[in-house]
């Protein structure tokens, strides 16, 4: 099974891709060749996730706001 990963990379803003060596895992960047952890790169990807679900509590707090 593949899984693609749409991970950018911190530096360049390539695609990252999830390599395999003797180490463990890590992505690594298409464009730099940059490693990166994953708990670095999913900790990049967990903020943002945060962000996108942050909109909709925006949208409570209004609506609580409005109330009495
Ligand atoms: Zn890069």
């Amino acid at each position: 099974m593949t899984f693609w990963y749409s991970r950018r990379c911190p530096r360049c803003g390539g695609d990252l891709y999830l390599d395999e060596d003797e180490t463990g895992r890590f992505y690594v960047c298409f464009q730099c060749a940059r490693e990166y952890p994953i708990e670095y790169v999913e900790g990049l990807a967990a903020e943002k996730a945060r962000e996108a679900a942050a909109e909709p509590t925006e949208k409570e707090v209004a609506v609580a706001g409005t109330r009495r």
